[in-house]
């Protein structure tokens, strides 16, 4: 272990390799229910570091957890209590390789923030859509490991949709380069498509070719109250057929998780969330003008009124009140937390059967844990639900995680696999989904993925024990 040590340090400097001091940033997850020890954090800075290190470990046997900006969720990014891994944090690469405004496309690397890559295409009148609560602090290696999705999927679609082409470091240490800003390439297997959502199990990625868009004109915000989750899935519908592709976001909320926010962060004004048992966020992005934009969203929701589907509505006046309106919705995982620990989950379901799964799930739970209160909100648009358990008023959180959380996920993902949904929608599955994958995947996917892994990772070297059991 001393020779490796040295050999990293001789690789990326003695300040890069981090043994001892307080190293919680890259060792606990962002969730805080996860802990571990490496051998080492390593922070490289460019490809050929991060070559040179991952052939240094692969000869010493020693196993490695690629890092971005440790918001993962699933506890997959942090290194196990062993202190035998090394922790290879790729913060420090973090360069624009190249923008073409022509193609449409932007090369970049690993460890760049995701907020930045939005900044730098907007500064060049484009648009880098993925967007997500955690966009401060997540880099686009990890948006690519864990196949982000976000706020704008319902248009533009999650991390895998945005890419063209990647630069990855195998298990062995080589480099390949597939940097390619081509939309059309069908030379046999989609090697991109196997690293992307492959949380660090399969290689590490370097850099990647993203897709651009033009920037719209004007981005319009609304909010409106809906009676039901039929009224919203109407609603979608309704919007999706008068808006087209300016349909960039579509979000629901239930009340209880709305009430929490109010609750929890009083100088927020939460709209409508007394009166009605969901809400629902509108983006419209519009490529003439805001006029243009806004009409299109009073026409729509009053449609939506008359024909039941909305009970109260508001368009946003301006950018900064829709960015309060989106700041709401992204409170809810924040509020929940301040209201104590739950149980999370991360389905997907076809939307047109998301009311009934919601129904008969929501029913299954009130009459196994009398007082059980559900905070219920996620990315209609694209049918995931972020369909969150939070113990009854007054209960001992840690007492009801510790009694339910087996059932509660039961109850959860059996119903998931009933409305043909997924147990993973947009976080992933690291450790903490990795034994309910063996539940619900069919044994012929699983045997492939194993194939796979085994493949190009046979000393199993890559973030061992992460989706697959070793
Ligand atoms: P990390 O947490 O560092 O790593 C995540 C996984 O990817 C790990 O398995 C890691 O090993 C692997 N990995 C990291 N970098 C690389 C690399 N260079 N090469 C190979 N593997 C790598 N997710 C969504 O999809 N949608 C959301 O709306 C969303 N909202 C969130 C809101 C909050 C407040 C938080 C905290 C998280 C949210 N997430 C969301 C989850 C998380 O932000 C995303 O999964 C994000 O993409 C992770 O990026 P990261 O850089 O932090 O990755
Ligand atoms: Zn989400």
């Amino acid at each position: 272990m001393t020779a490796l040590l040295e050999t990293l340090r001789g690789i990326v400097g003695a300040a890069n390799v981090m043994t001892e001091g307080d190293l919680r940033a890259w060792e606990e997850d962002w969730r805080k229910r996860d802990r571990g020890k490496a051998l080492a954090v390593v922070r490289p800075s460019s490809t050929a570091q991060v070559a040179a290190v991952v052939t240094a470990c692969a000869a010493a046997g020693t196993s490695i957890v690629a890092q971005g900006g440790n918001t993962g969720l699933v506890g997959g990014s942090t290194p196990d209590g062993s202190g035998t891994q090394v922790l290879l944090s790729l913060q420090r690469m973090n360069r624009v390789r190249g923008l073409d405004a022509a193609n449409l496309t932007m090369t970049v690397e690993a460890g760049c923030v995701l907020q930045s890559l939005q900044q730098v295409a907007q500064e060049q009148g484009l648009l880098f859509p993925l967007s997500l609560a955690a966009e401060g602090s997540c880099t686009i290696g990890g948006n690519l490991g864990t196949n982000a999705g976000g706020t704008q999927v319902v248009r533009y679609g999650n991390a895998r949709d945005l890419c063209l082409g990647l630069e990855v470091v195998t298990a062995q240490g080589e480099i390949w380069d597939g940097l390619t800003g081509l939309r059309k390439d069908n030379t046999g297997y989609d090697l991109r498509d196997l690293f992307i959502g492959s949380e660090g199990t399969l290689g590490i990625i370097t850099a990647a070719t993203m897709k651009l868009y033009p920037l719209p004109a004007a981005t319009v915000t609304a909010w409106a109250a809906v009676p039901s989750l039929d009224a919203a899935v109407a609603l979608l519908g309704l919007a999706h057929r008068r808006l087209g592709a300016g349909l960039t976001g579509f979000e629901v909320m239930g009340q209880f998780a709305l009430e929490l926010v109010a609750k929890h962060y009083g100088q927020l004004r939460v709209p409508f969330h007394q009166q009605s048992p969901y809400c629902v966020l509108l983006e419209n992005s519009d490529h003439q003008s805001e006029p243009h934009a806004r009409d299109q969203f009073e026409q729509l929701l009053e449609a939506a009124m008359t024909e039941g589907w909305v009970t109260d509505a508001v368009v946003a006046e301006n950018i900064a009140q829709g960015h309060q309106l989106w700041h709401v919705r992204e409170s809810i995982p924040l509020a929940q937390a301040e209201e104590g620990l739950n149980i999370k989950h991360d389905i997907s379901i076809p939307v047109s059967r998301i009311p009934d799964y919601c129904r008969e799930t929501d029913a299954l739970l009130r009459r196994a844990i009398p007082g059980v209160r559900l905070v219920n909100f996620g990315h209609l648009g694209d049918g995931n639900l972020h369909y969150n358990v939070q113990a009854p008023e007054g209960a001992d959180m840690a007492a009801f995680l510790r009694d339910h959380e087996t059932q509660v996920n039961t109850i959860v993902y059996d119903a998931v696999s009933r409305y043909d949904g997924s147990i993973s929608a947009e976080h992933g599955v690291g450790s903490l989904k990795r034994d309910k994958l063996e539940q619900h995947k069919s044994p012929v996917a699983l045997n492939l993925m194993r194939a796979i892994k085994h493949a190009i990772d046979p000393q199993n070297l890559l973030n061992p024990g992460r989706v697959l059991k070793p």
